[in-house]
């Protein structure tokens, strides 16, 4: 199975899945480059799948849907472009033989989903949309700071070697704040080199792995004392577990 993130608009992904015949893609927010794609490798597309209703995520769901006939998934309780197969917790999609199950990841939108497989070609396989990116998460539009740390704890919680599929290519911005955040991480610097001479060389960062983001990504050890004092020197109100990480995504929106 190939695994192929499309550069679209400036600095989003979108992840097409295929096996030389037959392809899927997340969230194509641009037809565009899913048909170059397409039409380069000779694939036929079977499968949209959608984590949320932004329109960076959706917009190139239509034309795909009338040009492939592809078969189009999201997320039961967003406003997506029908006809769609709408998931939620509990759901699992079958595409290209591989079986993905489906998580409620409210945070980032009130109705996010994310696609787990739990075996590709050796390991698993995570498409979280703007939930979880390297380094960050995603803003809160529509969820509460409670609701994205339980989504983030439940992504966290996936075996080591999950591959994490990310949306954007915001890594370099976002291991500038978890530095602020945790100056003394040795992972954190070694990543960041590694990041930035892929990025000078125009390389994606992605996919990230479940491992490296538990030990890099300040928003999956807002438990970790150091990462509590930082976020309390930036809101000195900040006690209980779910205002820190409230205290940590405003930092961020401020940095
Ligand atoms: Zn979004
Ligand atoms: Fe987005």
């Amino acid at each position: 199975m190939n695994l192929i993130p499309l550069p679209a608009f400036s600095d989003n992904y979108i992840w097409m899945l295929h096996d030389g015949r037959k392809a899927v893609v997340v969230d194509p927010g641009d037809a565009q480059p899913v048909l170059q794609a397409l039409q380069r490798d000779g694939l036929q597309l079977s499968a949209i799948l959608v984590t949320h209703h932004h329109a960076d995520h959706t917009g190139g769901v239509d034309t795909l849907r009338e040009a492939t006939g592809a078969s189009v998934y999201g997320p039961a309780r967003e406003r997506i472009p029908e006809p769609l197969v709408r998931l939620g917790a509990g759901d699992h999609v079958e595409v290209l033989g591989l079986r993905f199950e489906v998580f409620d990841v409210p945070g980032h939108t009130a109705g996010h989903i994310a696609y787990y497989c739990p075996e590709m070609d050796g390991s698993p396989l995570l498409f979280c949309g703007d939930t979880l990116f390297s380094g960050g998460c995603g803003r809160l539009f529509e969820g509460t700071p409670a609701q994205m740390l339980a989504s983030l704890d439940s992504l966290a919680a996936l075996p080591d070697d999950t591959r994490v599929c990310c949306t954007h290519e915001y890594t370099l911005s976002n291991l500038k704040f978890a530095r602020a955040v945790e100056p003394d991480n040795q992972a954190l610097s070694q990543y960041t080199a590694q990041c930035e001479i892929k990025r000078a060389q125009q390389l994606p960062t992605l996919p990230s792995s479940i491992r490296l983001e538990r030990e890099i990504n300040p928003f999956l050890r807002s438990r970790l004392d150091s990462v509590i004092h930082a976020a309390q020197a930036f809101d000195a109100k900040a006690k209980s577990e779910t205002s820190v990480f409230a205290a940590l995504r405003e930092w961020k929106n401020q940095f």
